[in-house]
């Protein structure tokens, strides 16, 4: 019981009053994870309730994996049976149960975005539309939120509405792209992500029997990240509550920060709506981080319009103002980032694991890591190029893939040529064509091939078959590792990638050696009693770097805001913080995308516990070329009594005294080969540093003053179109522009990059 006496009294209100619904929405370290921890714990320690009776959903598996740790700590291993993942994990599971009321084989095959978007090429290519007007992420992400708003094909093409926005955007063949997608999809019996959602409520929406057998499995529904779920999501929860109705859902609409993949915020008030009877608990106090820290970001988050008014406070010590570093390039940033740390950990008895570093895109990494290599500074990359993208493992898991599933085009299309067995692209196009056109399977086609293909080709399709036939042997018959050794080798995937012997070529080798370890330590895991290829592969297109466990701990970590959420660090970096950069670009041509991205500022700050630091560079290698920068608008919107600059680091010529860092230093070892190869990946050649000369004048910005309708523009982000109409509306001046791809937007001058050409 004693767990319970740290809460404080909403907390403990939280945890204890287990029936009905409850929503907390509160700001960020009020403790709202915990609660929701807590209360599990609660359910199963004094309550009984049996783990599998449980359903608890979280944002990343590693949240998932964590929460599941702190239950198990007070419970005991029988945390193990609770149902714990990401929605996407964890409906995964249970469509591979049920595939077979939707028309699928259990084995169904999970596309990943890098299948999907080849997909959509190849059906624009088939369609001979033009590839720059359907460009597969504007095809995929048309795609995905129809389908996170719940629009089946048949709806998005029978429904005019649709129609017409495509019209509007010039893009009128959308509708048939989504229904040939769809299809291929099916064909293929292959999901992509956002079928598992929008499966998952087919499902309980046609087979009631199991939607009752759901309702009744889960007594108790939790979610996390609340504010970031989208419609689809949110029903799924919904429906599956409906019967006991213990349901609870904590979140911050402030840290909403995944509305342009389609999360609604209007879920908070339709779970008021449709569950009338909630609790609703108010938590205040800030756990997390300084009363310097929480009052900048209250200081940051009050700006924007719309937001539910929370309160946060601290009984936390002042702490330090927020330090802000100013260096005069991307690779001067890394230095003085490193050099900090280095200072810290010598002066404060910090570890690595008490710094993290948060960035707005992936590719501003590189400055740093270089930086924290040199200084011979251990850390780890979160969400970069996760192990699963990597070329040589897609290659391999292709096989794997279509030894389980023969119907997999994406994985068919990836193999059939690899290595080199002479069949052409013509060839491989007439087979997919011809699985569609008789509507037959493409295993189908494939085995009776010389009905479809003249001789020689056959012949090679032949082959191939055999080749696949024994491979789905082993797949019957032996366990996950001896099958995938034995793909690996009789493939001629090792053979091939073992004659390469540039260093690439060795450590895609390297690689691959990585995955058939992982594949050997599942098969020797005592829990693990299906040990099956098939059981491997479940959900592997799911996991992320993120996921990846045994890992060295004590560890600088590297990762976007957006992946850092939930999480919270000792100190904290937030760097590259230049206008177009964050706030990105992408995201200011409307007052709502600014506030997301202030919102994502917020998620940033409250991340850090005791030490944070802004940091900016006057020039970074952007877009292959040197740019100038300004620092960022969101400096300024914290209340300038919180920061202060910091004057060790104000020249470049200057070196802390503390600070000597060896260039010869070892790559420092964090754990396993895998980690070794993501840093070995990384950086196989020392990069040569940004000389100190005055950047080239690449941007001049046009003066819009007097744009007026009718004037032709360009924007970095949706190219040429014309301007239509001028709103003045008080000091906001608007242009309505049609541009050439992207159809009409409307667009705030003040934030727009509006170029006149
Ligand atoms: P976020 O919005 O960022 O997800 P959160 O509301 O989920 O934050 P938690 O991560 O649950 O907040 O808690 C923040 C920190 O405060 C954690 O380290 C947690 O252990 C600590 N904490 C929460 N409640 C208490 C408490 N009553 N006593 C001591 N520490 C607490
Ligand atoms: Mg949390």
């Amino acid at each position: 019981m004693d767990y319970l006496s740290s809460l404080n009294e909403p907390q403990y209100e939280g945890v204890v009053n287990t029936e009905g619904p409850t929503m907390i929405i509160a700001g960020a370290g009020s403790g709202k994870t915990r609660v929701l921890t807590y209360r599990i714990a609660y359910l199963m320690q004094d309550k009984g309730v049996d783990p599998f009776n449980i359903l608890s959903l979280t944002f990343t598996n590693k949240a998932a994996k964590e929460m599941r740790e702190r239950i198990e700590s007070v419970v005991g291993s029988n945390a193990r049976n609770l149902w714990m993942g990401t929605f996407h994990s964890v409906f995964a599971r249970i469509l591979r149960a049920e595939a077979g009321k939707l028309g699928y084989p259990s084995n169904f095959t999970i596309y990943d975005t890098d299948d999907s978007k080849s997909l959509i090429k190849n059906i624009v290519k088939e369609y001979g539309l033009d590839d720059k007007v359907y460009k597969p992420n504007t095809v995929l992400s048309r795609i995905s939120s129809a389908k996170n708003r719940l629009i089946s094909w048949q709806e998005y093409t029978t429904n005019p509405i649709y129609k017409a926005d495509d019209d509007s955007a010039m893009k009128p063949e959308m509708g048939r792209l989504y229904k040939a997608y769809s299809l291929r999809c099916k064909k293929a019996d292959a999901m992509d992500f956002d079928d598992l959602l929008f499966n998952t409520n087919v499902l309980f929406r046609d087979h009631l029997d199991v939607l009752n057998k759901y309702q009744h499995r889960f007594q108790y529904v939790l979610v996390d990240e609340f504010q970031d779920t989208n419609v689809s999501q949110y029903l799924i929860t919904k429906k599956l509550s409906a019967v006991n109705r213990n349901i609870a859902v904590v979140g911050d609409d402030a840290q909403s920060i995944y509305a342009f993949r389609g999360a609604d915020i209007e879920n908070i008030l339709n779970f008021e709506k449709d569950f009338p009877d909630l609790k609703v608990i108010k938590l205040e106090q800030n756990y997390r981080s300084t009363q310097n820290i929480v009052n900048a970001a209250n200081s940051v988050i009050g700006r924007n319009k719309s937001q539910l008014k929370k309160t946060v406070w601290t009984a936390n010590n002042d702490g330090n103002q927020i330090e802000l570093i100013k260096s005069v390039s991307d690779n001067e940033e890394g230095r003085f980032v490193a050099s900090e740390i280095f200072e810290q950990k010598a002066n404060r008895n910090y570890k690595n694991e008490d710094f993290a570093i948060l960035y707005r895109t992936n590719s501003q990494s590189r400055s740093i890591e270089e930086a924290l290599r040199k200084s011979g500074i251990a850390y780890r990359i979160y969400g970069g190029l996760s192990f699963y993208q990597r070329k040589e493992i897609k290659d391999l898991m292709g096989y794997l893939r279509f030894a389980i599933n023969p119907n997999d085009e994406q994985s068919f299309r990836r193999i059939i040529n690899l290595p080199k067995r002479g069949i052409g692209p013509t060839s491989v196009e007439k087979i997919v064509v011809a699985a569609f056109e008789h509507d037959i399977p493409l295993w189908e086609v494939l085995t009776n091939i010389n009905s479809f293909l003249p001789g020689r080709a056959a012949n090679a399709i032949n082959d191939f078959v055999t080749l696949i036939k024994s491979f789905m042997i082993y797949v019957e018959t032996k366990d996950a590792f001896e099958t995938a050794s034995h793909i690996a080798k009789n493939s001629g995937l090792l053979k091939e990638l073992y004659e390469d012997k540039t260093i690439e070529g060795l450590n895609r080798y390297e690689n691959v050696q990585e995955l058939l370890n992982a594949i050997k330590e599942f098969v020797d895991t005592p829990e693990v009693e299906d040990k099956s290829l098939n059981n491997f592969m479940q959900d592997i297109a799911l996991l992320t770097d993120n996921d990846k466990e045994n890992q060295e701990t004590d560890v600088v970590t590297l990762m976007t805001i957006h992946s850092a959420k939930g999480l919270e660090f000792k100190n904290v970096f937030i760097v590259g913080m230049e206008e177009d950069l964050f706030p990105s670009q992408m995201m200011m041509s409307s007052r709502a995308d600014l506030e997301e991205e202030r919102r994502l500022f917020y998620v940033a700050i409250t991340r850090a516990k005791e030490n944070l630091y802004f940091s900016y560079a006057l020039s970074r290698y952007r877009y292959g070329r040197l740019l100038n920068c300004e620092p960022s608008r969101f400096i300024e919107e914290v209340d300038p009594s919180y920061i202060k600059v910091n004057t060790k680091y104000g020249s470049r010529e200057q070196k802390p005294s503390s600070f000597s860092p060896n260039p010869n230093r070892n790559v420092p070892q964090v754990g396993s080969n895998y980690a070794r190869n993501l840093i070995a990946n990384r950086n196989t050649a020392p990069k040569k540093p940004l000389a100190y000369h005055k950047p080239s004048d690449n941007f001049t910005p046009s003066d819009i003053s007097n744009l007026k309708e009718g004037m032709k523009v360009e924007h970095p982000k949706f190219g040429f179109g014309k301007v239509h109409k001028m709103d003045i509306e008080g000091s906001n001046k608007k242009a309505r522009v049609i541009f050439e791809n992207f159809g009409e937007k409307t667009l705030l001058l003040s934030f727009a990059k509006l170029r006149i050409v």
